[in-house]
């Protein structure tokens, strides 16, 4: 594994989202002097906090999955995930609403969830259902250490007997016939294959090797910390800060001191930070201009997100979190991924985090976060300014129309997110997403984590290895820790 050369005493970590600290605590767990710089007031990057009218909402993410990782970044320096989070279980992990007027809650229990799939679409699904999270659970099982959870330094390190047990598990196919080998009620196929959106792909061009978000999200367990997920970066920020991290909030990098082949301090507008080693975690046009590098080549880009927080005086579904599918399913895609225009037929993702937490609303209200994909900025440069507010009631009007009756008339306070927004906070064609997961992005295809012709700048977040989410991105900063530690596995990988 290629490291960091020389001195690495003193770290400084530009961002302090989570991977900014997911890597500052797993390096002050190995003895290093951290110092966290981050421009905004509070920890939490994309898993931000927003305050209005008496309403918390998540700007981000809306539940946890693998609360292990954050345990384990917390275990770095002698805490835990027990100690600082309130983790709530959802049951279900959430409800899928067809078209159709059809149903479906997602069980992680496998025997629960073989139920519910029996109900829904007979046992002929049943038993497909059962096939279909054997396979799910060998891919991840193939997947997290050896792919995932480690540092590449060429494409060669993926040859192993793992990666042949990969190909055998059809890893490399497609991820929308890959589920449909298992499934064949269209609704079903939905419910397990969505996911590669997360990743920025349609299901029908994601590789399978992406089944591994469905296992996440349908198997491994979902769950919600009480104050919402921006409890997550609050809690690895205190216990970073306990163990001696300095914090300085507030302070955007504006520049990289270089000599030679290092780079030697951090710069503020009010401060100049002396380093031996650098983690960046920005987005990536921001950490091109701070190195002053060109991009080797041009990146595709997620597609983007229209995010409308409502707080209610009233809910429609004891559910915490409802994926809400329209009739149309492929044309979806290529209207949001290739033809860069809304959806016509729109698939939400509606959470309602206050079915779990009440406290995030005064009393007696509800908050609502409804989720619709949308083109970024470079497939569909629309005029967000101008398009928003009507785009807003036709959400609205989608909702109503799928049984939240009365939405409109129950709103107290709102909050509308658009490709605009996230453009504004510095993200790359106006998507939080990142770059896409095409094969040419993947794995070792990916940006990686070490910088040519840079000794001691390490990258971590959504736009290097391993990825974008939550998972991904706590991942990327223990890798690049143990690029500045030289801990961790070895990089070629052996059978066990
Ligand atoms: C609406 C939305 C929904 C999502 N849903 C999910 C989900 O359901 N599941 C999931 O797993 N993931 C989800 N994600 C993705 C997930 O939130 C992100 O992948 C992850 O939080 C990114 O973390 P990061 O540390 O890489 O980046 P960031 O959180 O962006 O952290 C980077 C930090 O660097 C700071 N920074 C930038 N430039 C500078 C500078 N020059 N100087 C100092 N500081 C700087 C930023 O302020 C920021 O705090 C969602 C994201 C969004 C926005």
């Amino acid at each position: 594994m290629r490291t960091v050369s020389g001195r690495t005493d003193h770290v400084v970590v530009v961002g302090a989202g989570l991977a900014g600290l997911s890597a500052a605590l797993h390096l002050a767990g190995s003895g290093r002097r951290v110092t966290v710089v981050e421009r905004a007031e509070v920890p939490g990057g994309r898993a931000g906090l927003d305050e209005f009218d008496g309403y918390r909402v998540d700007t981000g993410p809306t539940v946890l999955t693998m609360p292990e990782l954050v345990d384990e970044a917390l275990g770095a320096v002698g805490s835990s995930i027990r100690e600082r989070l309130d983790l709530i279980a959802l049951h279900p992990a959430y409800r899928a609403r067809f078209a159709d007027g059809s149903a479906l809650d997602v069980h992680t229990d496998g025997a629960a969830m073989e139920q519910e799939v029996r109900d829904f679409a007979g046992p002929a699904e049943a038993a497909g259902y059962r096939r279909l999270r054997d396979w799910l659970t060998r891919m991840y099982r193939a997947e997290m250490h050896r792919f995932i959870d480690a540092n590449f330094d060429s494409p060669l390190d993926l040859v192993s007997p793992e990666l042949a047990r990969l190909v055998a598990l059809g890893g490399f196919g497609r991820l929308g016939p890959a589920i449909g080998r298992f499934l064949r009620d269209e609704r079903l196929r939905r419910v397990f294959s969505f996911q590669a959106l997360y990743a920025g792909l349609d299901p029908r061009r994601a590789l399978a090797l992406y089944a591994v978000i469905s296992y996440m999200d349908t198997i491994g367990g979902v769950w919600f910390p009480r104050g919402g997920m921006h409890a997550v970066p609050r809690a690895l920020a205190g216990a970073a800060a306990e163990a001696g991290v300095r914090f300085r909030y507030g302070a955007e990098v504006t520049e990289l001191e270089r000599s030679g082949d290092r780079i030697t301090a951090v710069r503020t507008e009010h401060e100049r930070i002396d380093a031996d080693a650098v983690v960046l975690t920005p987005d990536l046009p921001v950490v091109h201009r701070l190195l002053g590098l060109r991009p080797r080549r041009e990146l595709r880009w997620s597609p983007s997100a229209v995010v409308l927080h409502a707080g209610t005086t009233r809910s429609w579904s004891d559910a915490h979190h409802t994926i809400s599918f329209g009739a149309a399913w492929q044309d979806t895609f290529t209207e949001i991924i290739r033809d860069g225009r809304p959806m016509t037929d729109p698939s939400l993702l509606v959470t309602r985090p206050t079915a779990t937490d009440p406290s995030l609303a005064p009393a007696g209200r509800e908050l609502h976060y409804v989720l619709a994909p949308c083109p970024n900025l470079a497939t569909g440069p629309l005029d967000w300014q101008r398009i928003g507010p009507a785009y807003r009631d036709e959400l609205v009007g989608v909702l109503q129309r799928r049984g939240f009756t009365g939405f409109e008339e129950s709103v107290t306070a709102e909050r509308l997110v658009t490709p605009l927004d996230w453009a504004a906070r510095g993200h790359a064609e106006g998507t939080p997403f990142s770059a896409a997961h095409t094969f040419a992005q993947t794995g070792p295809f990916r940006p990686r984590n070490m910088v040519r012709g840079l000794e001691n700048v390490v990258l971590a977040g959504s736009g290097t290895t391993p990825g974008v989410g939550v998972p991904p991105v706590l991942v990327s900063g223990k890798l690049a820790a143990q690029r500045i530690t030289g801990s961790g596995r070895a990089r070629k990988i052996v059978a066990e």
